[in-house]
């Protein structure tokens, strides 16, 4: 496959941008290489300059849900820019973006717009600190919620409250406010609650996890979360930033039927343009300025050019929802990637929720960091280059989840899982 143009463009862009990219995971880290430098997409498809296509499985990292350049998303783009694109004053659209994710997420009865992911996290545990009077806050190991400061710290060697930064320029303060706990670890969260339990002030958590590849929580596991924050006035947080509107229209929250406190939300809210949001309790909600005290802005929140895109993305969710086709998709994606490894002896393990999906090279099942940490990553690197030669563009990192959208056909998963057979065969053990 000649790549060379996308070669040419990556070397200039070394010298503008740190690492050539605006956002690192882009750059290839974990698989070696260099990024393809992308000219268009088109509903399940996306092209490099050199004019090479590929199947994307990446979709954004999990916006483009109804695909690329779907005609309504851009009809509703194009009217919109005739009337002007940002105002910094309230529009009706906005009323029409809040209405659409109050009915569709259980948990939510006000919201507020943002213009990403980590800023609806940041400011939900601002509001939460704020609301509860408490500093402490919980996370767990694998779980990644943006690049908020008190979030991107990983667990100390010894007490679970002594955790450490996992950025330079993090300080140890930081690190010192945020406790860090295993995905799934039962009676690790009830000794964490049981000890410091009335001095925290939320549990932020992915409730379905994509951020260590594809792990779901078991049902005990979820259940104790709620009845340990409930009884000690702690703000549960799901952060559904990657799975609201993903794994159902309601989010993970509607899908196993546990409501958190507060709800982050990004990617697909925005329909592939920059915006988050997050709601919750009336009650806590009404704790943010200027309805409240918790101090929280933005000169590009509720952007018209965003909300639009917003709006008819849910909206057509909502009246054409996509789900059942992408359970059904996904799950002969899953099956087939599964077979083909079975017939060339690689060890593996899935996890998959709709349609997010992970295949580890694992010999055990991944529950969390632990188990996670073990998959063989040098395998996967090789996997990841095999499917790119063969024009399938899968996340360029093990701890991933590949997304497919609602233009991904049953004939485009079988040329990938008869690619994937090509590959696993050349990388067997
Ligand atoms: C992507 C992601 C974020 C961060 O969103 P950005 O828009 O990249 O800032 C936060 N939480 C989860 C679960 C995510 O997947």
């Amino acid at each position: 496959m000649n790549r060379s143009k996308s070669h040419q463009l990556y070397t200039l862009a070394k010298e503008l941008m740190p690492g050539g990219v605006n956002s690192a995971a882009r750059a290839f880290g974990a698989v070696g290489g260099e990024p393809i430098i992308i000219e268009s997409g088109d509903g399940p498809y996306i092209y490099d300059v050199d004019g090479n296509q590929y199947i994307d499985y990446i979709g954004s990292w999990g916006p483009m849900i109804l695909g690329h350049q779907h005609p309504k998303v851009k009809a509703a783009l194009h009217s919109v820019i005739d009337k002007g694109t940002s105002f910094g004053a309230p529009t009706e659209a906005e009323n029409d973006l809040a209405q659409l994710i109050i009915e569709a997420i259980p948990s939510v009865d006000m919201v507020r717009m943002v213009s990403s992911g980590t800023e609806a996290t940041m400011s939900a545990i601002r509001l939460a600190r704020g609301y509860t009077d408490r500093d402490l806050i919980v996370k767990f190991a694998g779980n990644y919620h943006g690049h908020v400061d008190s979030l991107l710290v990983a667990a100390g060697s010894a007490a679970a409250t002594l955790s450490v930064p996992n950025s330079p320029g993090v300080t140890a303060a930081t690190g010192k406010d945020t406790m860090v706990l295993e995905y799934n670890d039962v009676s690790g969260f009830e000794s964490a609650m049981k000890e410091q339990g009335d001095k925290i002030a939320c549990v932020i958590m992915e409730p379905v996890c994509g951020n260590m590849g594809c792990v779901t929580p078991t049902k005990e596991f979820l259940r104790v979360v709620r009845s340990l924050t409930e009884k000690h006035g702690i703000v549960l947080i799901f952060d559904e930033v990657m799975c609201g509107f993903r794994v159902a229209y309601g989010g993970a929250q509607s899908l196993y039927g546990v409501t958190p406190d507060l709800t982050t939300m990004g990617k697909i809210v925005g329909g592939g343009l920059p915006l988050g949001a997050f709601g919750g309790k009336r009650e806590i909600m009404q704790n943010i300025l200027p309805a409240g005290k918790v101090f929280q802005a933005g000169t590009l929140s509720g952007n018209p050019v965003a909300t639009a895109a917003g709006i008819t993305t849910l909206t057509e969710l909502r009246d054409n929802p996509p789900y059942e086709h992408l359970e059904s998709i996904t799950a002969r994606l899953e099956a087939g990637l599964r077979k083909e490894a079975e017939a060339n002896g690689i060890s593996f393990q899935t996890n998959r929720v709709g349609s997010m999906l992970t295949f580890f090279f694992a010999d055990q099942p991944v529950i969390g960091w632990e188990s996670a940490a073990k998959c063989d990553t040098e395998k996967f690197a090789k996997y990841f280059w095999g499917l790119m030669d063969r024009g399938v563009y899968m996340p360029c990192s093990q701890y991933e989840a590949l997304f497919v959208s609602a233009t991904h056909s049953e004939e485009i998963i079988d040329q990938s899982i008869s690619a994937a057979g090509e590959v696993f065969a050349e990388i067997t053990d």
